[in-house]
């Protein structure tokens, strides 16, 4: 068995099928699922998730594209909404500087804001950086949350994972590392610590091979986790269990 650390199942592509397509992930052993929060409905929506089946996580955060509509009054209920006892870490935050859909100064500022409150909470973050590797490691460097946290869909250098693994942090991998061409972050897979990652969809996008062109879910994170035994040279029953360990230790959830 294995777990989904990183989806949006609360999304609209999933309104006319969410209950099957949660079926089959249990069916076909992918036991637990970590629906994310990008804004504050969406972390309404998965905390709502996580209150309707026992399998299910949230997180509550604001994703960079967001960023610009946030206020303190955002703040104040996200934190509110993080005390369920579901909310198992802060995000998904970061930079995004491929899209820019808020300014980049605003971005950092509100990365840098929820940083603070995620380890005012004690919580793990879920870190998105997307072309934004340099801002979101000098900023990463000053913040870094005592809990610690995962950089979700991996997709920085070997170089840059080893600065963020010194620093304590997690990798998630997810589709991309299935795609032929993909030799950056194979080269991350291969050398990362096998008590350092973990394994997620991004779900319902970043579709891993051979269903690329289809819509993502939780069962096709197997298809992640298979990538990853073959180039740590492991078997899928070890690197499996490996990383339940680690989502476990690392999302703090014990059972
Ligand atoms: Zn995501």
């Amino acid at each position: 068995m294995i777990w989904d650390t990183h989806a949006h199942l609360d999304d609209s592509q999933f309104n006319a099928d969410r209950e099957k397509v949660i079926e089959r992930a249990r069916q076909g052993e992918v036991t637990t699922i970590i629906n994310i929060g990008a804004s504050e409905s969406t972390s309404r929506q998965s905390v709502n998730l996580a209150q309707k089946y026992p399998f299910i996580y949230a997180t509550v955060g604001v994703h960079p594209h967001y960023a610009k509509d946030c206020s303190d009054e955002t703040w104040a209920r996200l934190s509110r909404l993080a005390q369920n006892p579901k909310v198992v870490a802060w995000g998904e935050i970061g930079l995004d500087y491929y899209r820019d859909l808020s300014p980049r100064d605003v971005q950092r500022k509100v990365f840098i804001r929820q940083l603070e409150l995620a380890d005012e909470m004690g919580l793990p973050v879920v870190i998105h950086d997307r072309d934004a590797h340099g801002d979101i490691l000098e900023i990463i460097k000053k913040h870094t949350p005592q809990a610690g946290g995962v950089f979700h869909s991996y997709s920085g250098s070997w170089e840059m994972a080893k600065e963020l693994l010194s620093l304590g942090f997690y990798l998630s991998f997810s589709g991309p590392l299935t795609f032929k061409n993909n030799r950056k972050t194979a080269e991350v897979a291969a050398n990362v610590p096998e008590d350092r990652f973990v394994v997620e969809t991004d779900c319902p996008y970043l579709t891993p091979e051979p269903y690329r062109g289809k819509r993502n879910e939780p069962l096709y994170a197997w298809q992640v986790l298979n990538k990853i035994a073959e180039l740590k040279g492991l078997s899928p029953e070890e690197t499996a269990s490996l990383a339940v360990e680690n989502s476990k230790r690392l999302f703090g959830i014990t059972k």
